[in-house]
């Protein structure tokens, strides 16, 4: 169909790329294209504002019109936000920031990138600078806001998945111009790639004599990420942590990666989201941040954080300043919580401290009953349980550390360990001593749970073993490491050694039955005796097998017959056995290797 020429075509404010293709009459390819030419990367479900389309369609010679507001106010396809609540509709969805996790190999800069945005932002140095350290901040640029997570990416994804919920919009990838692509940028594109999160990467530092951002583009092009100025769609930025080039770019990068996501939440309403920091203060108690995902948090809200519960005492910004309410994509530090819950930890607001006390004791009795009457089959002893049976065999495990740091170097020597045959799988990691949610996500997972100067309560002891989950405590890495190393190595296959043990020369064929031929030879190498496996070699080359079962020497029985000796065999074989054949007579042995 051809389109009316001078016909304005209506686009509502928001609409997906697919749906803007087909009113413009267009192949989806084409639109994503001209998308990208200007510097837009939106694939054919994700969404495009009015202002976007209306410069693509000036590009592609189409006249757009907005359309009338009635048709705009439905809830737009996609929209992550599409929920009803007693004290909130759609309607009151508003754009939140971007919430960003960075991501990529370990002495990239991850931590530098972090600690430079952090100071880029000028309304907080203005302010007195950030007093305090929290597992996440948000920085101004221009007239919004955008809000970093200072915890390793892939818990972040984790946690989405446990709870449905988004946690990250975009993962800034860094990548060391001077060291490019390695085994942990790797792990962090799949990981972004698997939550279908949006991708930035920064090629970070650019201030070295030997960076070499065409190489590192280069080897992001193997993965599968093309940057964008090489014709793909991978925005990368080249910045620099310590002279700080390139970092205001990148926030406006991630803004407009962002924008393509559109991330909307509902402003009003009790609050909800998730845990991503908590410890014990003496004289406060537990100190938790909250990264809110709707709703507005108030000080003087009850609310239940996973197993769980309390009245929000204080409430304080990233920066520690004591503020009335919180609202979505905020990372906020609370106290009065009972007690410390864990990271990725679901937290909600509840209408009173009754109510929150009550649905926690209802959780615990649900817990205690399904862990009691579960069965298990498999004891988790020789790892069985642990085992991930595939291509490459996993040792499925869950790690916790005392502190991140030792965390990380964990998770990065695990990650190095093993080969293309067996390797670890960390289905979880954390800071803090084992916990009960540890357990079960050990058991859902089948993993043996590894904690580093970490403890364990008694009580969660006892759900370990009811619940037949191995953990092991260690004060040592390299221990841990060993016995990692160890359970590897009794994964792999074993290999399988052969020792040729003698050879026969056949020189008459007595008897051939179905299955047995009646020969005889001479030894010429080795001793012969009965019960050996052998391989047949015609010209050299081998034809079959078979397997002495019986061995006379002039007529007799015979142990055994040493080199040089003519002999008579009964041979069990499927194959054919001529005049001329050798065999060739050997053991096998299995032998276990080692990591
Ligand atoms: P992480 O392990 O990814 O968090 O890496 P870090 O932020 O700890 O950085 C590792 C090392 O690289 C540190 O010694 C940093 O000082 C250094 N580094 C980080 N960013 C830059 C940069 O842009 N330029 C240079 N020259 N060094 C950097």
């Amino acid at each position: 169909m051809e389109q009316d020429v001078g016909k304005k075509i209506e686009i509502p404010e928001v609409i997906t790329v697919g749906d803007f293709a087909a009113r413009l009459n267009l192949g989806v390819a084409h639109v994503v294209g001209e998308l990208m030419k200007n510097g837009v990367m939106a694939t054919v479900n994700e969404n495009i504002d009015y202002d976007t389309a209306e410069i693509i369609a000036a590009e592609l010679g189409v006249d757009i019109i907005p359309e009338p507001k009635l048709a705009a106010a439905r809830p737009s396809d996609g929209s992550s936000e599409e929920e009803t609540t007693a004290s909130g509709t759609v309607a009151d969805s508003q754009v939140r920031p971007p919430i960003v996790a960075v991501m990529g190999h370990v002495d990239h800069g991850k931590t530098s990138l972090l600690d430079a945005i952090r100071e880029s932002d000028v309304a907080a140095s203005e302010a007195g600078g950030i007093t305090q350290h929290i597992g996440a901040y948000q920085v101004t640029k221009g007239s919004r806001r955008i809000t970093f997570l200072d915890t390793p990416g892939h818990e972040a994804f984790s946690a989405i998945r446990a709870h449905g919920a988004r946690m990250t919009d975009v993962a800034i990838i860094v990548v060391a111009a001077d060291d490019g692509v390695k085994p942990q940028t790797k792990e962090a594109v799949k990981h972004a790639q698997e939550a279908g999160v949006a991708m930035v990467v920064a090629i970070n530092k650019t201030d070295k004599a030997d960076a070499d951002v065409n190489r590192v583009k280069q080897e992001l092009s193997e993965i599968g990420l093309v940057a964008d100025d090489w014709g793909g769609d991978i925005p990368c930025v080249e910045v620099s942590a310590k002279t700080k080039v390139g970092i205001d770019k990148l926030l406006d990068v991630v803004l407009l990666v962002a924008d393509i996501g559109e991330q909307k939440a509902l402003y009003s309403g009790m609050a909800s989201g998730v845990v991503i920091e908590s410890h014990l203060e003496t004289g406060r108690g537990p100190v938790i941040t909250l990264l809110i995902q709707k709703g507005t948090l108030h000080s003087g809200d009850s609310l239940v954080v996973g197993g769980t519960f309390g009245k929000v005492r204080s409430l304080e910004d990233y920066r520690g300043r004591r503020i009335k309410e919180a609202t979505p994509a905020m990372p906020v530090v609370i106290s009065g919580i009972r007690e410390v819950p864990n990271f990725g930890e679901w937290f909600e607001v509840v209408p009173t401290e009754k109510v929150a006390r009550d649905w926690v004791a209802k959780q615990a009795r649900k817990q205690s009953i399904k862990s009691l009457t579960s069965t298990k089959t498999v004891t988790s002893q020789d790892l069985t349980r642990a085992v991930v049976d595939g291509q490459v065999r996993e040792l499925a495990v869950l790690v916790k550390a005392d502190v991140q740091g030792s965390l990380e170097s964990l998770l990065d020597s695990l990650g190095q360990m093993g080969n293309d045959e067996v390797r670890v799988k960390v289905i979880s990691s954390g800071v803090g001593d084992i916990s009960e949610t540890d357990v079960s996500s050990a058991d859902a997972g089948n993993a043996i749970i590894l904690g580093f100067n970490v403890s364990i309560k008694a009580a969660v002891n006892q759900l370990a073993k009811r619940s037949k989950v191995d953990f092991h405590l260690y004060k040592v890495i390299y221990e841990l490491l060993d016995d990692v190393r160890d359970w590897l190595s009794s994964l792999l296959p074993p290999e399988i050694v052969e020792t040729e043990l003698a050879r026969l020369d056949i020189l008459g064929i007595f008897k051939v039955t179905k299955g047995l031929v009646i020969t005889g030879g001479r030894v010429t190498s080795g001793q012969l005796v009965s019960g050996l496996t052998a391989r047949i070699l015609r010209k050299g080359e081998v034809i079959g097998n078979g397997k002495v079962t019986n061995v006379q020497k002039e007529k007799q029985a015979a142990r055994e017959v040493n080199e040089s000796e003519e002999c008579g065999i009964s041979f069990e074989t499927s194959d054919s056995l001529e005049l001329g054949d050798e065999l060739v007579f050997y053991k096998t042995e299995e032998k276990a290797r080692r990591l």
